[in-house]
């Protein structure tokens, strides 16, 4: 058999290079960028604002200045997605990017800039960790560092969240193109060798586009999309 029936009896041919042969034309049923249509939903600060929890969600975290919000619109081919969650308000929000129905990116604000009081730290902090223990939808986290100062405090903790949830982690070493190739492949052979089990790591930067499709790859595969 050439295809597969769909849930809407069509076939396309499972092989497109056999296809080509025979001068078919292979049906692409997917985009090529999975996450190109990701839109702003909705920003949580409290559980009960947070989206159902029944579908699945990778979350990017990173230091303050590491290249988050830069990384977020180029591997989703966007120019301004992410700067709803610099808004000032928004430092202390989970904000989500709907990709397709039921399926979100999660920006997790960057550590430790907000000047806010003990109480609404205290807030935060708990939700942030309730989230991590408990939310099933969460099936990855993309940590996004400089490629000049990786692995710092904040980035383990986020290693070690995953880690402790058995979860994949995924580190991005933005602005790698500041650095020559050799202290990139460096640098990266250095973070991998520290890395907890179940976490992986690559260059990239969202001023050449290196490493971009991988890191579109790694979580539109989480994502399932
Ligand atoms: P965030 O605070 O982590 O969201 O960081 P931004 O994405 O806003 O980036 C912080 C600064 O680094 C901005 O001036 C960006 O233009 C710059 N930047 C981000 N990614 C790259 C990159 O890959 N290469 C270079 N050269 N600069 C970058």
């Amino acid at each position: 058999m050439d295809g597969i029936a769909t849930a809407e009896g069509l076939r396309w041919p499972t092989d497109p290079a056999r296809a080509m042969m025979r001068h078919e034309q292979p049906i692409m049923t997917k985009s090529a960028n999975a996450l190109a249509r990701t839109a702003y939903l909705a920003a949580a600060h409290t559980p009960q604002q947070l989206p159902p929890d029944d579908g699945r969600e990778v979350v990017f975290a990173g230091r303050s200045n590491a290249g988050k919000s830069s990384a977020l619109n180029t591997i989703c081919n966007q120019n301004a997605l992410a700067r709803t969650s610099k808004t000032p308000g928004r430092t202390q929000q989970l904000v989500f990017f709907e990709v397709v129905k039921g399926k979100y990116l999660v920006d997790l604000p960057g550590y430790g800039y907000a000047k806010v009081s003990k109480d609404l730290r205290a807030h935060w902090q708990g939700f942030l960790n309730d989230y991590f223990r408990t939310r099933v939808a969460l099936c990855g986290i993309v940590v996004v560092m400089d490629i000049r100062h990786p692995l710092r405090e904040f980035d383990l903790d986020m290693l070690r969240f995953a880690a402790d949830r058995g979860l994949p982690a995924h580190c991005l070493l933005t602005k790698c193109d500041k650095i020559g190739r050799g202290p990139q492949a460096q640098t990266l052979a250095l973070v991998r060798k520290q890395l907890p089990e179940r976490a992986t790591a690559q260059v990239f930067s969202s001023e050449t586009k290196q490493g971009v499709d991988e890191a579109r790859a790694v979580v539109a595969g989480w994502l399932e999309v």
